[in-house]
């Protein structure tokens, strides 16, 4: 059994995972995240010792929305900067004297759904992430021990000359149409409350069927697995980008689209199947 951590950006995820036979979370814990590092680890290893009592813990696989160097070091952490450039990996290691692995929160979300989830047995998807963000990763396995994983900004490729001002100072980027915070701004109020019919919605599934036909001519696969929090919520704009995505698309077959099957649990199944491959890339 593997202790499965998400360090979000407000909340932090303990999870007890079995991977043997069908996998599952045997215990979830969430607590709100500390910003100081010092306060945030003491909860972390309290919470670990509470979710593994009794356990026969083989590993610690934790997730970061961050950047991380190669030595599983977080180098830079926009939400949550005090945790960068500090000893994660080595307390928790010493502390409970069992290997642990750091990768970032999009890997582990893409190897949850690869070895558990929605692309469990397909040799290369696209994981796409529509949230507050927009971005995606390329994963091929090239073995059954062995993944590689290439990340990529199409969130930010410039689909629009002179378009919408995007968050990262560009222009006509997805990201300036489809990211949560944008249509939020473009509704003038939470997507959540905006019905299904809306005819605002046409705009956004236009970009959305643009962005990602862009983004399968660039890597071509026969399947894109979608989560994040708008996508989530609203998977009525993936049913509707399909039909304008057939039509105007030439070069590739339609690929297979669907939403990540294990949700936002995604990443706490990555934490615990990093410890059955290898990540390239
Ligand atoms: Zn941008």
């Amino acid at each position: 059994m593997y202790i499965a951590i998400d360090i979000g950006g407000t909340n932090m995820r303990v999870g007890l995972v079995d991977t043997q036979g069908d996998p599952r979370i045997l215990k979830l814990e969430s607590r709100p995240v500390p910003q100081d590092y010092q306060v945030g680890m003491a909860e972390l290893i309290d919470c670990i010792a509470q979710v593994s009592t009794g356990a026969e813990i083989e590993g610690i696989g934790a997730c970061f929305p961050g950047i991380i160097d190669q030595d599983d070091m977080v180098t830079t952490a926009n939400n949550l900067p005090d945790w960068a450039q500090k000893p994660i990996k080595q307390t928790l290691r010493e502390r409970f004297q069992t290997p642990v692995k750091l990768i970032h929160d999009v890997q582990a979300a893409a190897i949850g759904e690869a070895l558990y989830g929605a692309a469990r047995g397909r040799s290369r998807f696209v994981y796409f992430i529509w949230g507050t963000g927009v971005g995606a990763g390329d994963i091929k396995k090239i073995d059954d021990k062995r993944y590689f994983m290439f990340s990529f900004e199409n969130g930010h490729h410039i689909m629009e000359w002179g378009g919408k001002l995007c968050n990262c100072g560009q222009r006509g980027c997805p990201e300036a149409y489809l990211g949560g915070d944008m249509l939020r701004e473009y509704f003038g109020q939470d997507m959540r409350e905006i019905s299904d019919d809306d005819p605002r919605w046409d705009l956004i599934v236009e970009k959305a069927a643009q962005t990602i036909l862009n983004t399968l001519i660039f890597h071509p696969v026969d399947l894109f697995v979608f989560s994040g929090g708008v996508i989530t919520r609203r998977p009525f704009l993936l049913e509707r980008v399909k039909p304008i995505m057939k039509q105007r698309l030439e070069l590739f077959p339609l690929p297979e689209m669907v939403l990540a099957e294990k949700g936002d649990h995604s990443a706490l199944f990555g934490c615990a199947g990093v410890f059955q491959i290898d990540l390239i890339g």
